[in-house]
């Protein structure tokens, strides 16, 4: 069914959108987002078990929590074994997914992620979603052959000045979020990007232009959730204010905003992957997943890593369900979308295989 010209969705459209405050038109919206999530990808929630695989990173990135110059961190890294008993538990909750994030870490070797990613692999049928920065083109081939299903890579933010500020570069490495996901597509990967809502200098003009490039990307996955300012960090004190777009450009970091975002990737992307994320569900614990999965979610990442390291992944303070069980958060979960009349889905949930059974299960039956 074609949209109708309310959701025709150019970049001034984006722009009005974005700014909308009125709550029959942000209704519309929802509603919109939630016939073209239940029309494009149906009304099963796809859970991806999240293991944070290492805490440590060589990154600067102004917003981050792990950013290399935090020296007084108790930093991490999973040994071979913890990750795969967490993807084994993944599994065993029923999970379709297992995505190994992590800060950008050299000591998360070629060889040591490969052979993980083969190991669970043969030990489950979970496909295997990987998120662990800027690597060669070497490491990301090496990890598609060994098994790799699918790649999350953020490029933050469209506005190419306040990127390079808030992102900065390794010394003799251009930061190339873009080329590295064009590179990822080419070799077979899934791929899955998303911007921070609410980055100080983000203006209603540039998120039109993120939104807008999510679509140019085609992306399997998108990813969205409000910036939440992290102490000790250049954009978590009052330095964050000089960063700050002037107040009628300035773009809140707030619930709302996140949900229009989340809504008119739904739109832009109609049979994308799209998470309630953690970030969401951190900056509204009650209801920040559920809102999200009413206005065109339909995937959410649970964290299967063993709870003792789960504080000391701390990107942003205050993370949601950091202290529960995996047990836990999955009973949670199967509740919370009961009570929305959605269901769990099963298998592994990528976009190209649901695209396949969709084709598939409207042939002609012969
Ligand atoms: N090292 C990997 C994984 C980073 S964590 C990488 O750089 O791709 C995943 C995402 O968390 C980041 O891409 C960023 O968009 C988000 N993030 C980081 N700091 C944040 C903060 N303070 N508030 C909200 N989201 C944040």
């Amino acid at each position: 069914m074609p949209c109708s010209p309310e959701f025709q969705l150019d970049h001034a459209g984006l722009v009005a959108w974005l700014r909308e405050e009125d709550p029959g038109a942000l209704a519309r919206l929802g509603a919109e987002a939630d016939r073209v999530r239940r029309e494009h990808v149906g009304d099963a929630v796809h859970l991806r078990g999240l293991v944070e695989v290492s805490s440590h990173c060589v990154r600067s990135c102004l917003y981050c929590g792990l950013r290399a110059p935090e020296e007084d961190l108790d930093r991490y890294r999973l040994e071979a074994e913890e990750i795969l008993a967490c993807a084994c538990s993944a599994a065993a909750l029923g999970y379709g997914t297992v995505v190994l994030q992590g800060g950008e870490d050299p000591g998360l070797t070629r060889d040591f992620i490969a052979e993980v990613i083969g190991a669970i692999k043969r030990q489950t049928r979970l496909a295997v979603t990987l998120s662990l920065g800027e690597r060669d083109d070497e490491d990301l081939l090496a990890w598609r052959e060994a098994g790799a299903d699918r790649y999350l890579l953020r490029f933050e933010t469209a506005d190419r000045a306040l990127y390079r500020r808030v992102h900065p570069s390794l010394p003799g490495r251009l930061s190339d979020r873009l080329g590295q996901l064009r590179r990822l597509r080419d070799m077979g990967y899934e791929i899955g990007s998303g911007v921070m809502i609410g980055l100080p200098g983000q203006t209603w003009d540039t998120l039109a232009t993120d939104l807008r490039r999510f679509r140019e990307l085609d992306l399997d996955m998108v990813g969205v959730g409000p910036f939440l300012p992290s102490p000790r960090t250049p954009l978590g004190g009052p330095g964050a204010l000089a960063f700050l777009a002037p107040p009628a450009l300035q773009v809140p970091n707030d619930e709302p905003t996140t949900l229009k975002v989340v809504a008119l990737s739904r739109l832009l992307c109609p049979d994308a992957n799209i998470p309630a994320t953690t970030a969401l569900a951190t900056l509204d614990r009650d209801q920040g997943r559920e809102l999200a999965l009413q206005r065109g979610a339909n995937v959410v990442m649970p964290n299967v890593t063993p709870p003792a390291f789960r504080a000391r992944y701390e990107i942003y303070p205050g993370k949601a369900c950091v202290g529960e069980t995996a047990e836990a958060c999955r009973d949670c979960l199967a509740g919370r979308l009961r009570t929305l009349g959605r269901s769990v889905a099963k298998g592994p949930g990528g976009r190209l295989s649901t695209l396949r059974q969709e084709m598939s299960l409207s042939a002609p039956h012969r």
